[in-house]
Parts: C-alpha cells; structure tokens; sequence
C-alpha cells in the first residue's frame, strides 16, 4: 500500500497569519477604524487559537463594534494563499507515488474555505479536518482517519507542522516521522526541524 505524508494547513502549507492580518485590515477599514483596530485584533489572535467568539467579544467591548463569527469564518478563507512553490511541491510529491493528506483543526467551513481558495485541495488526496472526523490532532487516531481517507498505510509515513504538541508529538504517537516547520526547536524533537514548509519537500523519503 501507498506510503502517506500528513501536512497541517495553517501556519504550515499557508501562512495562515499573514491572511489574519489581511482580513483585520480588511474589515477594520471597511468599518471606518483606524489601523489600531487592525493591530489589535493581531495582537490578539494568538495565532487563531483563541475562541472567535472571544475575540469579538473583546474586541465589541473595546471598539464598539460587532464582527459576526459567521461572517468571519466566509471571509477570513478568501484571503488565503498558498505559494507556488508549495502547489508544486505537492504535486511533485504525489507524482512520486505519495499520497498526500492535510489534517488540520478546524471547523469545516473555515478549513475547507482556506483548502478551496489556495488550490491545495486539488492537489491532496484527502483533507482530514477535526470537526468533520470527531477527533483532533494529537490525539493519533486522526492521523489513521488520514491514512484510511487517503488510502494509504501509516508505516514509513511523515508528518509536517508548526506545532510542536498537535503536529510532531501527535505524529509520533501514531507512528510517524515529524519534520517541524518554523523557528521554534522545542520538545518534543522532530527528525528534522526547517525554517519553511519548502526545505521540507526534500527531506522525504
Ligand atoms: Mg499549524
């Protein structure tokens, strides 16, 4: 059976922070507020991590202004990109008899929004994303949902994220070599840490 490589999605294949900021800007300005609204809502993301609701709730109380969770989760994926480079990445990887799985923690509409609006849908086999399948990274069950859904074995597969807990400590546990994106290099250790999801392509094998 075909070997996998799992990628995580935000902050790993898109730089899902970079699109953040684009939004808050977007929005801010449209609403008539300054760039310090903008920088706020940055500032205050943490990465997207912290609950939308939240956010603007705070952000309600501090600016006067209600930005509907609803509306945020249609719009923040249409200011979504992934670089070339990382399309055919992908693809090489797949023409080299790979198959490819984004397993990512999110909700359905936002994941499959930013899946869609990149282009990286086209070129997996299968996008794992926790609200669909009932179970999130790290817990490893999520990574054979991944291999079942992309129709492949876990045996000598990979698994690549920014995330050090969900991504690299949840890939080991299912059995999986880790390749850890970004500047970070903490515990646990990955077999190979790199600054971009490009240095990763290579290192499979
Ligand atoms: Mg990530």
């Amino acid at each position: 059976m075909d070997r996998l490589v799992c990628f995580d999605l935000d902050n790993t294949l898109i730089d899902r922070d970079g699109a953040f900021r684009s939004w808050a800007r977007w929005w801010t300005n449209r609403a008539g507020f300054g760039t310090d609204a903008a920088d706020w809502l940055v500032a205050h993301d943490n990465g997207g991590y912290r609950p939308r609701a939240e956010l603007f709730a705070d952000f309600e109380q501090r600016f006067g202004a209600a930005i509907s969770v609803d509306d945020y989760h249609r719009d923040h994926p249409t200011f979504t990109w992934a670089d070339d480079a990382v399309l055919t990445g992908l693809a090489a990887l797949r023409s080299a008899g790979w198959r490819l799985a984004v397993v990512t923690n999110g909700t359905v509409i936002q994941q499959t929004g930013k899946l869609t609006q990149t282009g990286i849908a086209d070129v997996v086999d299968y996008c794992c994303i926790s609200e669909a399948v009932g179970v999130r990274k790290p817990d490893p069950r999520i990574f054979a949902v991944a291999a079942q859904g992309a129709g492949a074995t876990l045996g000598g597969g990979w698994m690549v994220g920014d995330h050090p807990a969900y991504d690299t400590a949840g890939g080991q546990a299912a059995g999986l070599k880790t390749i850890q994106v970004g500047s970070h290099h903490p515990e646990p250790p990955a077999d190979h840490h790199v600054p971009s999801i490009l240095e990763a392509f290579p290192l499979i094998r």
